[in-house]
């Protein structure tokens, strides 16, 4: 749609001639004719986009009811303001890089991860080793990475102490699930 300015013709209703007539833009208030001239009659007044008592631009049906399955206004809807940051990350980066979250894996700031619970995720800080901040859609929550799965266990938890009282027929002095010291 073209710009009006000063000097433009526009159509619009004249207060004279009664009638939808071209004009030009004498004076403009904004975006919208102030004083418009008549190119018919050539007399000068307000600007009307339409004749009076009809309302211009009024879309047919407005009054039709809407669906009735609409929705109630915002009940279960959480309000939210402004943007949601999370958001804002992934404008830019997008879900392409997301890679699926494991204690085990090493997450670097930065780094969009997909939580299984939580969904997507942006590694915003690493506050001490093995520990990250996540940031999720609704809230920043703190996650376990870099957790090396413990490949020598302790001695002492791998040698349970024998229950002879409930091993009536097998041997107890040998517990089956001890593995050999090497
Ligand atoms: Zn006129």
């Amino acid at each position: 749609m073209e710009k009006l300015k000063a000097g433009g013709e526009t159509s619009a209703y004249c207060t004279s001639c009664k009638d939808m007539r071209h004009h030009v833009v004498v004076a403009m208030s904004g975006d919208v004719p102030a004083k418009v001239e008549c190119l018919s009659c050539h007399k000068q007044h307000k600007f009307k986009a339409g004749p009076p008592g009809s309302k211009v631009a009024k879309p047919a049906g407005a009054k039709a009811p809407r669906a009735k399955g609409a929705r109630p206004a915002a009940h279960s809807i959480p309000a939210v303001s402004g943007p949601n940051p999370l958001d804002t990350i992934l404008q830019t980066r997008g879900t392409g890089s997301a890679r699926s979250y494991s204690p085990a894996e090493r997450y670097a700031v930065g780094e969009l991860l997909a939580h299984p619970s939580f969904g997507i995720g942006a590694v915003t800080a690493t506050p001490s080793p093995g520990k990250m901040s996540v940031l999720f859609r609704d809230t920043t929550r703190l996650l376990l990475h870099e957790r090396v799965p413990v490949v020598v266990a302790p001695a002492v938890k791998l040698s349970p102490p024998p229950r002879r009282e409930e091993s009536p027929t097998g041997p107890a002095e040998r517990p089956p699930k001890v593995k050999p010291l090497l």
